[in-house]
């Protein structure tokens, strides 16, 4: 992996297999030019292989929402990595903070699928942020320390070939995005905390910005020095709200 730039969107569980069809075409025809940075999208799991079909010949990448750190076995309602590399995926979406808050994913459980994704030739995108408290008590640098640390430490690899999006918890959905000050200044303490600890994978780590991103803000955000991209939530559904935030990025 190296640092690049990239525009991800996270469709969570919207969509039906029409929506989601009508998107992933709408999407090929608003961003028809080569994009100096990469695209990726993650699909709710029963259309992985929609938008294999409909993506496999165009410069989109495609992921997953999760994984089960497994290749097989009686996990009921569980998906393996195999099965996502069937499906012609690229990355799988970590640690987000709907996985850790709603279906209580803890940061050991969360470095054991970081290790087991990159095992599979998947690309890690690692979710971190604080909440809203959390940055009251300016406890920001402080999680972001133990959710980093926790991937660094879990195996040799640590966090070597994973794109790290930084997702405040209050700004996700809220239509309250961080500010660009608010982003410079976490994106530049995770990059210099990166540098300290980890050298090796510094330079290569790409850093995204995720949380009510939209084409009105995405300038701004993109033109910060620490922000290699964003992830999108809502406004990745609309391919024309999208296709504007990656013209804004790229
Ligand atoms: C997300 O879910 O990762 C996200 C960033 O959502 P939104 O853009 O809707 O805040």
């Amino acid at each position: 992996m190296k640092r690049q730039r990239w525009v991800m969107g996270n469709w969570k569980m919207y969509g039906s297999s029409e929506t989601i069809r009508a998107l992933l075409s709408d999407l090929s025809r608003v961003v028809s030019e080569p994009a100096s940075c990469s695209v990726g999208v993650f699909p709710p799991a029963p259309y992985l292989s929609v938008a294999q079909a409909l993506l496999k010949d165009t410069p989109f990448y495609w992921g997953a929402q999760n994984v089960f750190p497994a290749d097989q076995g009686a996990y009921t309602g569980e998906i393996a990595g195999p099965m996502l590399i069937d499906f012609g995926c690229h990355f799988v979406l970590i640690g987000h903070s709907e996985r850790r808050q709603y279906f209580h994913e803890t940061d050991a459980f969360i470095a054991e699928k970081v290790a087991y994704v990159k095992t599979q030739g998947l690309i890690p995108v690692l979710c971190i942020g604080e909440s809203d408290a959390e940055r009251q008590q300016e406890l920001t640098e402080t999680v972001l320390e133990r959710q980093l640390s926790v991937v660094a430490k879990h195996s040799e690899a640590g966090l070597s070939g994973c794109i790290i999006a930084y997702e405040p918890l209050w700004a996700i959905g809220s239509g309250k995005s961080a500010s660009p000050s608010q982003v410079q200044a976490v994106h530049a303490w995770i990059r210099q905390w990166l540098f300290e600890k980890v050298p090796a994978v510094a330079q290569q780590t790409s850093l995204l910005y995720g949380g009510s991103v939209t084409p009105d803000n995405a300038q701004a955000l993109g033109e910060l020095p620490d922000v290699d991209g964003v992830l999108v939530g809502g406004a990745s559904l609309d391919a024309a709200r999208f296709g504007r935030i990656i013209q804004c990025i790229n």
